[in-house]
Order: C-alpha cells, then structure tokens, then sequence
C-alpha cells in the first residue's frame, strides 16, 4: 500500500482502487480481548487497526469486522460484527454513500453497537451487528441489475462468515435485495413473504410506538392516550398505522407533516373525519416541533433532536420510530432530562423491525405469543416494561434515560446464549485460523 497515504481519509472508491492494486479482495480487523488489541489480517492495515483500537467515539471492542470489494461493480461490502454473547449478530445491511472510509467506518462501528442495545433489551437471542455497503458513484444503484449482482455478492460474503452475522434490511435495501442475498446465503431474514420471510415490520414497529407512549404516560401519571394530541413528524410506513392506532385509542388530535405530498393525501384520505391537521412541509421546517401537543413523535429521520430543536420542544413526552434521534446521544439526552420532557429511547420502542424478523426461521404463528409478548403489560422484556424500568431508574438516579437504557443493555449483551453459548466468537477465532482473507470463493 503506498507510504504516506491517509487510508482513512480516502474516499472508498480511491481506497478500492488501492487494495486493487494491491490485489487484495478481503481483509479483516479482529479484537483479542486478552491483549486488548484490533488485530488486522495484513499489516498494510495497522493504521486503520489503530484508529478503530483508540477510537473512544464509535469502537466498543467489536468482536470482528470482514471486508470484500465485489468482483462486479467494485463495491466495499463489510460485516460489522460488534458482540455475540446472546447469539449470531444480528442486523441489517445499510447500502450508502460515504465521503471517507473514516465515514464508512464509523457508520459500521456506531449502527453494529446500536444493534447490539436494541436486541438484548429486546431480550432477544441474538447479537449485534450490521452490514455496510458504500455506494460506487461510478454504477447505476437503481439498475435492477447491478444491484442484483451487488447483493448477490453481500449474500456470498455471509455465507463466507459461516454464521457469525446474520442479515437484514436497512436503508437503502428493500425486499427484492433480501431476495438476492437470499439467492446466495441462508444466513439472512427478511426475505419477500413468498420465500417464507416475515413481510413488512411496519405495523408492529408502530404498535410499538404505542407502548412506549403508554408507558410514558403511565410513568407522568397523565392517564392513557385518550384525549391527548400528538405530534408526528414523518406520514410514512410506521407513521400511517401508528396515526390509525392513536385514533383507536380515542386521541383528540393528530399533528401530522411530511415533506411527501402524495404521502399526505394518502394519510388524509385514511383518516376521514377524524380530527387530523396534517401538512406538507419542507425537508428544513422545524414547526413540527414547536406544536403544543402531549406527545411529540420523532417517525421520519435520524439526528433530529438537537440544540437547534430541543429548545422549541412544547410536548412533555418524546416517543416514536425513528432511529438515532439524539443527534449527540450524550449531549442531546442530557439537554432533553435538564428540559424535564420524558424521552422513552428509540432503540426501545422502534424494536419491533428486528423482532418481528429475527426469528423468522422459527417458522410463523397466528398472533404469535413470542411476538406479541413484546406488545404486553406483563411481560418482564415488553416495550411497556422496560420503558417503566428505564424511566424510573432514571428518575432515581437523575440520569438521562437514553443512558439508562444503555447500561441495562449493555449488561444484558455480555449475557451468553442458553444453548450455544459464546459461539460468534469461536465462529471468528475459526475463520481468522483458516485465513478467510486469502480465499475468494463461498466456502
Ligand atoms: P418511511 O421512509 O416510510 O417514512 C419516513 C417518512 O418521513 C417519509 O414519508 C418521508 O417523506 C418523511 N420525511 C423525511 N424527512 C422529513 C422531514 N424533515 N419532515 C417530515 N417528514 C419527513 O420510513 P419508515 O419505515 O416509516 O421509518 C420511519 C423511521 O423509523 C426511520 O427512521 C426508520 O429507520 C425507523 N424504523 C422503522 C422501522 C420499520 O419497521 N419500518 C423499524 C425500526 C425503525
């Protein structure tokens, strides 16, 4: 690799032409917890083995991280494996653009730990981890096929990992990729509802929206929904039926916006006599926020919530679907508490995507028990119970509640699995041992 190159300040398409020339298609970072060091399978890569090793931000000792460049259409294809205590990794596969493989990197580190928080406070056995696949500027992504041959590669990348990390949708994916991956992996869920995969995780995602509120309410002591307005910012898949369920639950009002016309024609059209002020608005408007309201509903994008946001905030109550809405978890959840507003964490209450799939190969059940028990009052790991526990903690110890939810799960993750133990990791040690770098080919 040539001397004097920040390889992690090249954009990834420069850095794939470097391991090109190189002739290197895959390469790992590995974690020995003894020597508390990030081991990379070429010393070509110590430099970025030492920034991911000494990054206090986004590295939180993951386990492993796997990377290919596809043979067709050069693309970065990585498995961000952060633990497996509770089981396999478990996580979608985001496919974006990144401006640096710093970007690229951080991406994978930060949504794999979050994966991680999600599934054990979901009390799910499962790991944490997320696939990243940076965009080629140089291919058509919309081609349907080139993107059949970009997945069709990231599924022959999970099989290559032998189980360590199983896959999902994420942004950027939709339900025809999952059916590539499918073509070339076994371990991946989310697959179209015809292959046997569990279909559109929109519906459950917004009941659980509902518990989350309930839970925040019931914690204020403000009784249930009824009577309440709601502000929602965002009209899509989890905000359609969420609007629905807040009018089942006899709400005064829904505040809606999205920046989508169609979408808010179509959710106008649903809600017909109800009392629904919904609203076009562009990509910057920020009135959403300030509407007087019970609770406010963050179910569009990430980052929202923020010094420029906080501050016009009139609900006492933050609870919806959108992930990583803390722009700064530390300094927006601290700024949030200080405000006295209740806010129920996203990781907590947006679980039920990962829930709803995780388990597909469990096969389905009408109203199925292990589903629903997320939904409850009384089960010990439901949204509602958690988000109990969670708000009182951090009432009693005057700690934001996003950081409470942090801990809990954080010790929930080292917690191995019943049957298989700490098998991710005996799955890593294995492939490092027989060189998965220096082979090219499913195996
Ligand atoms: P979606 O794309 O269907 O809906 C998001 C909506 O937000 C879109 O209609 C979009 O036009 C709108 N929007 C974007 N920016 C906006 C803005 N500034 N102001 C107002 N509206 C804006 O996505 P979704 O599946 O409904 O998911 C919503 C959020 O919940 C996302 O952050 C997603 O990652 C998260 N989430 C979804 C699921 C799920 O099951 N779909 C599960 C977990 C988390």
């Amino acid at each position: 690799m040539a001397k004097g190159i920040d390889l992690l300040k090249l954009p990834p398409q420069a850095f794939v032409k470097l391991l090109r020339k190189e002739r290197i298609t895959r390469f790992f970072f590995v974690y020995d917890a003894k020597t508390k060091t990030v081991r990379p399978s070429d010393p070509l890569f110590r430099p970025i083995a030492e920034f991911i090793q000494f990054d206090r931000r986004d590295f939180m000792g993951h386990e492993g991280i796997f990377i290919q460049v596809s043979r067709r259409y050069d693309t970065l294809q990585g498995a961000f494996i952060h633990r497996t205590n509770r089981g396999q990794a478990a996580g979608g596969v985001r496919y974006w653009s990144y401006n640096t493989m710093e970007d690229y990197l951080r991406d994978g580190l930060r949504l794999s730990v979050g994966m991680t928080m999600k599934n054990a406070l979901a009390g799910l056995w499962w790991g944490g981890g997320k696939g990243v696949m940076a965009v080629n500027p140089d291919v058509d992504k919309h081609n349907p096929i080139t993107r059949s041959a970009i997945y069709q590669e990231f599924g022959e990348l999970m099989s290559s990992l032998h189980g360590c990390y199983v896959t999902a949708e994420d942004v950027g994916t939709d339900v025809t990729d999952m059916a590539n991956v499918f073509l070339r992996t076994r371990f991946t869920t989310c697959i179209p509802a015809h292959l046997g995969g569990s279909g559109n995780p929109s519906v459950p995602t917004a009941r659980g929206v509902i518990s989350g509120m309930e839970a925040a309410l019931d914690f204020t002591n403000a009784g249930g929904l009824e009577g309440k307005t709601i502000a929602v910012q965002g009209m899509g898949h989890v905000a359609g039926p969420l609007i629905q369920y807040l009018f089942e639950k006899n709400v005064a009002k829904v505040i809606a916006c999205d920046i989508n016309p169609h979408i808010v024609k179509e959710v106008r059209e649903q809600c017909l006599g109800k009392n629904l002020d919904a609203r076009v608005v562009s990509l910057d408007d920020t009135s959403i926020f300030g509407m007087e309201c019970d609770i406010f509903s963050p179910c569009a994008t990430g980052a929202i919530l923020n010094p420029r946001t906080i501050p016009m905030l009139k609900a006492k109550i933050v609870c919806g679907a959108a992930n990583n809405q803390l722009e700064d978890s530390e300094r927006d959840g601290a700024a949030i508490f200080e405000r006295g507003i209740v806010y129920v964490p996203d990781f907590l209450t947006n679980r039920m995507g990962i829930v709803n799939c995780a388990n597909e190969q469990y096969g389905y059940v009408g109203n199925d028990p292990v589903i629903e028990q997320h939904l409850t009052k009384d089960w010990e790991f439901s949204i509602y119970r958690i988000g109990l526990k969670v708000l009182q903690e951090s009432r009693l110890t005057k700690t934001p509640p996003a950081k409470v939810a942090m801990r809990l799960a954080d010790e929930l993750s080292l917690q191995n699995h019943p049957v298989f133990g700490h098998r991710g990791q005996q799955i890593i040690d294995s492939l490092v041992a027989s060189k998965w770098h220096q082979r090219t080919t499913i195996d």
